[in-house]
């Protein structure tokens, strides 16, 4: 049987007009009444990278998060809210984000992924255990609530890459040391995490977008869509196929096909609401191309890593020099004295630095040749 993925225009972040587009998005997989029962726990999981004013489209947007837990509330369910920013505290990160109000009036109890359990991810290597906080592990239903953003390490973030704050924050800059530059292996463990918590539904803020310099300082795009699905991998095909950008380019779908698991094919999907050439998106700016993954010598290898790949790269005029970036580093090659250098050696592209800075002072700079040939 088909997997069914909603999309529904959604122009502005105005209360009503979120709350009936992400009504109806759900109405097409069968309401909130599919989902939920009256008197289960229900984990709401936004993207809240880090505590941002809604406007620069770094976290989802609060009205989208507010409508589905009056859905999920209307439905009988008892509604909290988690996340695992990196640096901040969960509790910091929200009323940055406009959550605090509505989360008080409907008294949604705030929940931080601190306690973990590890859960085995059935692959080879450093990454065989993963540890995952128990909240959404634990909850009846898990609703996942991705931003559609662009990723310099994995390209995008959508539905099945938001899971990854599944995992409780700091221990986020062990993994990417443990994958290193093996994003194949990175966007594996990605899908095992989404396998691991299994979310029920998810509903993407696809309003206001990222484009360019994401997850945290790209530029705002208007898309206009939310989108809705069971499948994560579905809702992250049809996204794709809206933005014009092949579904390919994800390291989470390509370990999706390889693993089977979930719909990766758009004739497998019944697209309901509004159809997609109506919101497609031709020039939508993507994130940079990040590394090289070649059998060379190291030597060899090193060079051509600076020639091609995208590197992390400080604007020394919007650095405020708070060492955030440092201090998110895995491989410690960051260091700061009156600026801040990066020890491209060391580095291994993940990207945590340009994700953390709250200045947005990090951009991601093509190598040399890579911009020569275009
Ligand atoms: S996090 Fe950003 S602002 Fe802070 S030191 Fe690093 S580059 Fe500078
Ligand atoms: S410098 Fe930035 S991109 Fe490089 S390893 Fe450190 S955090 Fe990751």
């Amino acid at each position: 049987m088909k997997t069914t993925v909603a999309v529904e225009r959604c122009d502005s972040y105005e209360r009503d007009a979120v709350a009936e587009a992400v009504r109806k998005c759900v109405g097409h997989l069968g309401g909130m009444a599919n989902f939920v029962k009256p008197g289960q726990s229900v984990l709401l999981k936004p993207n809240l990278l880090r505590g941002a004013p809604p406007e620069k489209a770094v976290v989802t947007h609060p009205e989208v998060v507010r409508a589905v837990a009056l859905l999920a509330g209307e439905a009988g369910g008892k509604v909290s809210l988690g996340d695992s920013p990196s640096i901040q505290q969960l509790a910091a990160t929200l009323p940055k984000s406009g959550y605090a109000g509505f989360m008080r009036e409907m008294e949604i109890k705030a929940q931080p992924f601190e306690d973990v359990r590890e859960v085995a991810t059935g692959l080879e290597g450093p990454l065989r255990n993963i540890e995952v906080g128990t909240p959404p592990l634990d909850a009846d239903v898990l609703i996942n609530l991705p931003k559609l953003k662009t990723h310099a390490q994995m390209y995008m973030t959508l539905a099945v890459k938001n899971l990854f704050g599944c995992i409780a924050g700091k221990r986020k800059l062990g993994w990417h040391l443990k994958a290193g530059r093996n994003y194949e292996y990175f966007g594996r463990m990605l899908l095992q995490v989404a396998k691991a918590v299994s979310p029920a539904l998810t509903v993407v803020d696809g309003v206001l977008a990222m484009e360019g310099n994401g997850p945290n300082s790209g530029a705002p795009r208007e898309i206009g869509v939310i989108v809705a699905g069971t499948d994560c991998v579905a809702v992250d095909a049809v996204i794709c196929a809206m933005l014009s950008i092949d579904p390919n380019v994800l390291y989470t779908h390509r370990a999706a096909r390889e693993q089977g698991w979930g719909v990766t094919a758009l004739d497998e999907i019944e697209l309901k609401g509004v159809a997609l050439d109506e919101v497609r998106v031709d020039d939508f700016a993507p994130a940079r191309k990040n590394d090289l993954i070649l059998p060379l010598p190291a030597f060899a290898k090193r060079l051509l890593r600076r020639l091609f790949t995208s590197r992390p790269h400080v604007d020394a005029q919007a650095c405020r020099l708070c060492g955030e970036c440092m201090r998110v580093c895995p491989v410690e090659a960051i260091s700061m004295d009156k600026r801040v250098k990066i020890d491209y050696d060391k580095c291994i592209r993940c990207f945590c630095c340009q994700e953390t800075c709250p200045h947005g002072a990090i951009g991601v700079k093509e190598g040399l040749l890579a911009r020569m040939l275009g």
